[in-house]
């Protein structure tokens, strides 16, 4: 058996193509993709070939963030049923090794991720008409919520985890640099962890418009004076408790350390191509400010998929376009277009 996907070549080479499904073993679940979000990896992919070190060198199947439903189970499957929505989850960690025996699957040394050529052979991802998905993977979403929603729950996982690394967010201030679609979902995560301002960046105002329509108590656009630079941010050592830097672009972590008040947390969250950036490290020390990251999520993946089918976050203002995957070339383009698009999502 064989099902359509979207791969890609090399930089700009991006293909509908065949591929082998596979046979459907005890344990997994044939899923039929519907929809599927195009994130900013998939994009570096795109544009660029790759990021940092890691490149195309073979083709690959895009995609992490997909939904779909149960067309067929396996044996043993008890977890899904033959016609459920579902979130996928596209981590595959190996269960072995020594993080995943410590209950950090997120950081596994085997680890398979939908659409990643960190290693090689590269893992194939998921916007292909049809996948053996692993029962673990698979969250049902119920009906409640239409499939381009639950196909945010990925993209609203890594925001959850992000925001689990500044601890307790009640009562505080926060910013958030980038009000890209992981800024705008951090900024629902951390209203809805208790945060009582959230303050949005951006160079874009159709950006902070869905940041202010997702949550955002003010927002800022930095391609205008004075920017982060007002008095009131910087006065008294700075304005805020935690900030989650979102845009990866290296000169933003600089403009953020003024803001922060003294023993406040930052959150990296954005990667840039290359990962290296300088930063006013006097700023950062005089202030006892902690510098930390986040990657991908962890237990937060149900807990996103159960908060979408609850509705308690509201996912669809992202989503600004839906293409069908037929037409990947003409999505992949219009998701570069910052100044108009949030989230881009193949429909199959
Ligand atoms: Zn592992």
């Amino acid at each position: 058996m064989e099902s359509l996907a979207c791969v890609i070549h090399d930089k700009t080479d991006l293909r509908i193509e065949k591929v082998p499904l596979g046979e459907l073993g005890e344990t997994q679940v044939l899923v039929r993709v519907c929809a599927g979000g195009i994130c900013g990896s998939d994009l570096h992919y795109y544009l660029n070939g790759g990021f940092g070190t890691v490149r195309i060198k073979e083709p690959m199947i895009l995609g992490h963030e997909v939904s779909g439903t149960v067309d067929a189970v396996g044996s043993e499957v008890r977890k899904v049923h033959v016609g459920d929505h579902i979130s996928l989850n596209p981590s595959r960690p190996c269960g072995r090794c020594t993080f995943c025996q410590t209950g950090q699957p997120h950081h596994c040394l085997d680890m398979w991720f939908y659409g990643s050529a960190m290693r090689f052979p590269h893992s194939q991802g998921a916007f292909r008409e049809r996948l053996i998905a692993e029962e673990f993977q698979c969250e049902p979403v119920g009906d409640s919520v239409s499939l381009g929603e639950a196909a945010c729950a990925e993209p609203f996982a890594v925001a959850l985890h992000a925001v689990n690394q500044a601890g307790t967010l009640m009562g505080k201030n926060v910013l958030v640099t980038g009000s890209g679609p992981i800024g705008a979902l951090v900024m629902a995560a951390a209203l809805y962890a208790g945060a009582s301002e959230v303050v949005a960046t951006d160079l874009h105002d159709a950006a902070l418009k869905k940041a202010a329509e997702i949550g955002a108590t003010r927002v800022v656009n930095v391609s205008v004076d004075p920017g982060l630079e007002k008095e009131e941010f910087l006065s008294d050592k700075g304005y805020f408790d935690v900030a989650f830097e979102c845009t990866g672009a290296s000169p933003v972590l600089r403009t953020i350390i003024p803001v922060v008040k003294p023993r406040g947390i930052i959150v990296q969250v954005g990667v840039g191509l290359t990962g290296d950036v300088s930063i006013p490290m006097n700023g950062l020390v005089g202030k006892e400010i902690s510098l930390v990251g986040t990657h991908r999520c962890n237990s937060e993946f149900p807990l996103a998929v159960r908060m979408i089918r609850e509705g308690k976050v509201n996912v669809k203002p992202i989503i600004t376009a839906t293409l069908p995957f037929e037409r990947a070339v003409e999505a992949f383009d219009l998701a570069s277009d910052r100044k108009a698009q949030m989230k881009v999502q193949l429909s199959f």
